[in-house]
């Protein structure tokens, strides 16, 4: 079985972005949502379209890394099974586009990177939010080239349950980089990939927690078929 995109129709294209900015006579605002997305899961979906809705972005990317930073050493799922699930997940959404821009650029993956590359791609004057939940925009003040992605981007701070986002705005406060911050209250989804996976590996149901298209994306490709870590629902590695 080859697995991947392949099972999937892809549907990438800057143009739906370019003809809603046209069409409405403001500057486009595009979202990013970046993450392992091992598996991708109803946490990340809700958070984008409160995003979607609350700051009025036109389209939000969900952009699997390449080579995580943060999960090196650690067995990740190859980043065709999870384009492929963020392309299942993201299918019936419009304003929801999945994207191979992490996943094609060799080498360790860098926020700061991918924001150039978009700046680069995208017309003048189009606004990017760079949306994450609490338990990342904490640790975003000591990410690789920091200072590129507040120039670059507008951050979204999401809540996440077991996670608080007080902390984050004491480290972005206290960082002294000029990141521009929304603070974004997301119905609150007690899970992680983590969560999924651990529940996957041990034979326990993960319906409703993700789309029935990932849940059979990964029962056909047995992806968590062994057992892994053990994981807390709302984030990773029990403790
Ligand atoms: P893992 O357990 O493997 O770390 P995860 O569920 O944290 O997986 P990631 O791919 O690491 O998922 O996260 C991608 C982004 O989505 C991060 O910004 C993370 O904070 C956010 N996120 C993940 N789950 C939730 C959730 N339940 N609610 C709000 N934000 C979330
Ligand atoms: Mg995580």
């Amino acid at each position: 079985m080859s697995g991947g995109a392949s099972e999937v129709p892809v549907r990438e294209s800057w143009e739906g972005l370019l003809g809603v900015r046209a069409a409405s006579g403001r500057p486009a605002r595009l979202g990013i949502m970046g993450g392992t997305f091992d598996p991708i899961h109803n946490g990340h979906l809700v958070t984008a379209q409160q995003a979607m809705d609350d700051l009025g972005l036109d389209l939000v990317l969900f952009m699997p890394a390449g080579s995580p930073a943060f999960k090196q050493g650690r067995h990740v799922s190859s980043a065709e099974d999870r384009f492929a699930m963020t392309l299942l997940a993201t299918a019936d959404n419009p304003g929801f586009v999945a994207s191979r821009l992490e996943i094609e650029r060799e080498g360790i993956t860098y926020t700061a990177d991918t924001l150039k590359e978009l700046r680069r791609r995208l017309p003048e004057g189009v606004e990017l939010y760079f949306i994450t939940g609490a338990d990342a925009i904490i640790d975003i003040v000591s990410w690789h080239d920091a200072g590129t992605i507040a120039t670059m981007a507008t951050l979204v701070g999401a809540t996440r349950p077991g996670y608080d986002l007080e902390w984050a705005k004491a480290a972005i406060d206290g960082s002294g980089i000029g990141f521009d911050v929304r603070y974004l209250e997301v119905p609150a989804l007690a899970i992680s990939s983590s969560y999924l996976r651990e529940r996957a590996s041990s034979g326990q149901s993960i319906r409703y927690l993700t789309k029935d298209s990932v849940i059979g994306y990964i029962e056909k490709h047995g992806l968590y078929a062994q057992a892994g870590e053990e994981a807390a629902p709302w984030g990773e590695g029990a403790s």
